[in-house]
């Protein structure tokens, strides 16, 4: 059975046909953004997953959703920005998309050695930007304690590509 969250977030999550390009069916998470009562709904249940020094956030959406997660929790907030936005030194992670390559980053000096690490991102997909993330946090020193998104879109395996990392998905579809 559903529960009462999932159901909350599914009904508001709108499917966009063919954005940003054709094929592509984008959930867009902006309804549910702007229901303050889901939108405090997932903070609190996503602040609730694990006891954590610090939430990281995936440019863009995961900023959205991780900085309130940190202010919940008392934890930290670590931006992981696409390549060439974060202004100081920074350990960068490249992984392929179906044409070409995308590169993500982190300050180099984000975490304290043993910092234990929640991940937070609206929507996981094939996983190559999870993977990516997983990745950097480990090289920078954070221990990734859970991956947690909104939706997980089964369909596209991104599960698989994050083998040992504990994965928290409030919807699967
Ligand atoms: P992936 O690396 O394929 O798992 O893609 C995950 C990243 O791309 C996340 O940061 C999502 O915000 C975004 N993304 C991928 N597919 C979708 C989709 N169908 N709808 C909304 N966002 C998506």
């Amino acid at each position: 059975m559903k529960s009462e969250l999932s159901t909350t977030i599914m009904e508001r999550i709108r499917d966009v046909p063919d954005y940003p390009q054709p094929g592509v069916l984008f959930k867009d998470i902006t309804p549910l953004l702007g229901d303050p009562v889901a939108f405090a709904a997932v903070v609190d249940e996503l602040a609730g997953l694990h006891d954590v020094d610090k939430i990281v956030g995936i440019e863009a959406r995961g900023f959205i959703l991780g900085a309130p997660v940190a202010y919940r929790t008392g934890a930290g907030f670590v931006p992981v920005r696409k390549k060439g936005k974060l202004p100081a030194p920074t350990l960068a992670e490249s992984y392929e998309l179906e044409y070409g390559t995308a590169t993500v980053e982190v300050h180099h000096d984000a975490f304290t050695p043993g910092d234990r690490v929640l991940i937070v991102d609206d929507v996981l997909a094939t996983g190559g930007t999870a993977a990516a993330t997983v990745e950097l946090v480990r090289r920078a020193g954070g221990e990734v304690v859970c991956f947690a998104v909104l939706m997980e879109l089964a369909f596209l395996k991104g599960r698989e590509r994050l083998t040992g990392v504990e994965i928290r998905s409030l919807v699967i579809v």
